[in-house]
């Protein structure tokens, strides 16, 4: 990796706030160019500072856990899409790292305050929120907003500081600490993952920004002049125009098999029920919106005929785990729900998939009316489903209970449950032959490192949808070293995971639809990594090369995985969930054999011990972080189990 002079912060904001709640200190600092080359920023930047900062098996709801928010390297520089924050802390919902990506303005405002990460500690002993502008920042009271949902505390906060700042914060769910409550920001913009319950924990609500700095690259003729070559492939092509643009993640619907009757099937295009189609959806828009400099606009805008509210992006995982995967097909219901989802602040993917969950229990006979306070729980019940909700934000009744989450849900039932609970890490994302496309789907499941996923890996490593529409990517890719994933499920893989990582700590979309040229800028027009490292060269005035790009994303994944060593990750964590009626078949136990040959290929090709799935030293020092190795080599961290549950009447419960 080249050097620039010691001083220069081109591209980044050059500084990083900490603060800490339980002293109400703020502490500017400079951002450390060292370990910004090392790990770039956004996501890289935030695993680094959990993996120092947070320690084994400490209670994610208590105020040892650390919320960090960071913005990418070319956060608002203005190329297209730069406009992601990612939001990281110990999850208080799986128990290991827990990370979520939002859009809105966020994080191109932060950039422009000057800032690349906020680290916040401790917990304030009342609600506050932080009010930064430029070099002013200030922790004050929120006794006035604690309660309101997100867009009614969005507003207050606008009301006073002025229409033009940015808002991430939390609804009641995160104040109630259900464990998927999400960061919301902007209204509409979810960070996942349950680093809202983080916020919840911290007694804080809210952060409101103004930066009016702006962002200063290192060779502006030179960035701007790939910004725009960025830019000219989503202005010229037909799938972005066509899909992108036009129809969203609702696409999705007819690609991506949605689960239905949790998983019990999964639906095909033509199987789609009426309701829950492109077109049923289409009926309710009333317009398009986009990100901080986004030429795309893949969210919807939905006005609900019932109420007269607005809402946006009713993506494709709002429709499939709040409606199909619950039999629900009432498109309206489905967008109310989505809309509350916003408004309370939660993630929509566990909430959808914990309450089919409880449907099938309750189908069963493993649940009764006696467990859910006398609600029964029928399929396709969505006004019902409305309600609960409401419930689970609120902890009320047997909406405590399911604002435990997905895993720790079933763990309350018990061993009956857990047999039902198809979850790697402790997330849900359902259950999948590891012969469909050909193991790197449900391998990717495996691997991510925050449990089962779909934005971490796997979408793009068999080059998903793009091929449908732009058939000369793909070959591009493949020509330009992407391993093709029916010869080489696992490198393809890793070459994906890289993808996300670099997308992730650029502060760049992943795109919507989960495409290659969203995620890795100039990805169509020069080798895979090339363009990003030319992008941010120029707009640092740090030489990187390609090869110095992998390396910064093999830093932060092995970091990562390091973190979940810390948490009690082992080897054995890295299986995949099947329903019990089948997982001894001789067809299931095959794919699961052939499962485990990948688990070991990747953790060799990773550079990791295969009986222990411990990073190795020797690859840990080639990148240039032995510490890693100085903190897990030799040791044996309990086996992790999810988070440390409390008693159900320690939550805060109730308006
Ligand atoms: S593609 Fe969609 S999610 Fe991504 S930046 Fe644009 S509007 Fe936001």
């Amino acid at each position: 990796m080249g050097m620039a002079s010691a001083s220069t912060t081109y591209g980044w904001g050059g500084n990083i706030l900490i603060i800490d709640l339980s002293r109400e200190k703020v502490i500017k600092k400079q951002l450390d160019l060292t370990i910004a080359r090392m790990y770039l920023g956004g996501r890289g930047l935030n695993s680094y500072t959990l993996f120092k900062l947070v320690k084994p098996k400490i209670d994610p709801l208590s105020p040892d856990n650390v919320l960090c928010l960071a913005n990418g390297v070319l956060a608002g520089t203005g190329l297209p899409m730069t406009s992601r924050l990612h939001v990281s802390a110990l999850s208080p919902l799986s128990g290991i790292l827990g990370d979520g990506n939002a859009g809105g303005e966020f994080s191109a405002t932060l950039k422009h305050a000057g800032y690349d990460q906020i680290v916040i500690t401790g917990r304030a002993s009342k609600p506050k929120y932080v009010w930064i502008e430029d070099d002013h920042v200030e922790i004050r009271d929120a006794s006035d907003i604690w309660g309101m949902t997100t867009s009614e505390m969005t507003d207050w906060l606008r009301d006073v500081h002025g229409d033009d700042v940015s808002v991430a914060g939390i609804g009641p769910a995160g104040e109630h600490l259900v464990r998927f409550a999400s960061t919301i920001v902007d209204k509409y913009h979810s960070a996942a993952r349950g680093t809202g319950a983080v916020w919840g924990s911290k007694n804080l609500k809210a952060i409101a920004v103004r930066g009016t700095k702006g962002v200063e690259v290192a060779d502006p003729e030179r960035f701007y002049e790939l910004a725009k070559e960025d830019e000219e492939y989503f202005k010229n092509s037909e799938f972005i125009k066509k899909v992108y643009s036009t129809i969203g993640t609702h696409y999705g619907l007819l690609n991506w098999y949605p689960g239905w009757k949790y998983f019990e099937k999964y639906l095909g295009p033509e199987e789609l029920p009426k309701g829950v189609r492109p077109e049923d959806l289409a009926k309710y828009e009333v317009g398009r919106t986009q990100c901080f400099s986004c030429p795309v606009a893949c969210k919807d805008v939905y006005k609900l005929p019932s109420t007269g509210e607005f809402g946006t992006s009713s993506e494709f995982e709002s429709i499939y785990a709040l409606g199909c995967n619950n039999c629900i097909t009432d498109t309206e219901a489905i967008l109310r729900m989505e809309h509350l989802a916003d408004e309370y602040g939660m993630d929509v993917i566990t909430l959808g998939d914990t309450l089919a969950m409880a449907r099938f229990l309750y189908e069963k006979g493993i649940i009764t009316e006696e467990d859910t306070g006398g609600i029964p729980l029928k399929w396709g019940d969505a006004e019902g489903q409305i309600e609960l909700i409401r419930m689970i934000a609120y902890r009320e009744g047997f909406g405590n209970k399911l604002a435990e989450g997905y895993r720790n849900f079933a763990k309350l039932i018990g061993e009956e449950a857990l047999k039902y609970c198809y979850d790697v890490k402790g997330l849900s994302r359902g259950w999948y032959h590891v012969d469909f496309m050909n193991g790197v789907f449900t391998l990717a499941h495996a691997t991510s490192t925050r449990g089962a996923d779909h934005l971490r890996g796997r979408s793009w490593a068999y080059w998903e949808n793009d091929r449908n529409m732009d058939p000369e990517l793909p070959l591009k890719l493949l020509e330009n070293g992407l391993p093709d994933y029916r010869k080489d499920p696992v490198g393809a893989l890793i070459v994906s995971e890289r993808a996300c990582v670099l997308a992730d700590s650029l502060g760049r979309c992943k795109g919507s639809i989960n495409s290659w040229p969203q995620a890795v800028p100039l990805v169509w027009k020069y080798p895979l990594f090339k363009g990003a490292a030319m992008l941010v060269t120029a707009a640092t005035g740090v030489k990187f090369t390609e090869e110095d790009l992998i390396n910064v994303a093999d830093r932060v994944y092995l970091t990562e995985m390091a973190f979940n060593v810390k948490q009690g990750i082992k080897k054995k964590h890295y299986a995949v969930p099947f329903p019990p009626e089948i997982i001894n078949t001789p067809k299931v136990q095959e794919e699961l054999r052939r499962h485990w040959q990948m688990v070991d290929e990747y953790l060799r090709r990773r550079g990791c011990d295969v009986e222990t799935a411990y990073p190795r030293r020797e690859t840990l020092e080639k990148l240039g972080i032995g510490f890693v190795a100085d903190e897990i080599e030799g040791k044996d961290f309990p086996e992790w189990d999810g988070p440390p549950l409390w008693p159900l009447d320690k939550y805060p419960s109730g308006r």
